[in-house]
């Protein structure tokens, strides 16, 4: 069923760039995951789809061994100059929809293929964790880093850039499905 999902599906999603590649090379790293530590983004110990409630380091490896096949879809912005911050949240919130349509149309074969996102879950203005169960699980993703995946490095391995130059900027997320 998975060899029905093609590359120009994606691409007619809007993604600018969008790859297959086997999920057997994805390289979790405990480093990666301990990044989220520094909750930057303060999502960290508030949200169910960040650490430590996603889950540790084995478990994303212990996940993505079930996965016969990924795909790296990518969102690219071209910005007047590096202050151009209207594109730049504009890209997230394409890349946002994007996602949530590609992992649409991955679930209509694999219902239960797995999205990683771009940033954390921020559906709701305040998550419901730890006190309630996450109002939407189907649509709450995950992070590609929160899993412990170094992004850079994935995407070279899809065969795409991470950086296509000065004044891009790009969202970078990846499915994995059987
Ligand atoms: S959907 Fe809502 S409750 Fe669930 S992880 Fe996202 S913000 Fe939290």
């Amino acid at each position: 069923m998975s060899n029905e999902l093609t590359i120009e599906q994606f691409l007619a999603i809007g993604f600018e760039h969008a790859a297959f590649f086997d999920p057997a090379q994805l390289d979790f790293r405990q480093d990666v995951r301990d990044m989220c530590n520094a909750d930057k983004c303060s999502h960290f110990g508030k949200n169910w789809a960040c650490p430590p409630a996603c889950g540790s380091v084995e478990q994303s490896v212990e996940k993505a061994k079930k996965y016969t096949h990924a795909i790296m879809i990518q969102t690219t912005a071209r910005l007047e100059d590096s202050f151009d911050f209207e594109t730049m949240m504009q890209a997230a919130k394409d890349h946002k929809e994007r996602f949530n349509e590609a992992a649409k149309l991955a679930r209509s074969f694999d219902p239960d293929c797995l999205p990683m996102g771009a940033g954390g879950c921020n559906i709701c203005r305040k998550c419901t964790y730890p006190d309630e169960p996450c109002r939407f699980p189907d649509r709450a993703f995950t992070s590609m880093e929160a899993y412990g995946l170094y992004v850079a490095a994935e995407c070279k391995k899809a065969g795409l850039e991470y950086n296509y130059g000065p004044n891009t900027l790009t969202y970078s997320s990846c499915i994995l499905f059987n």
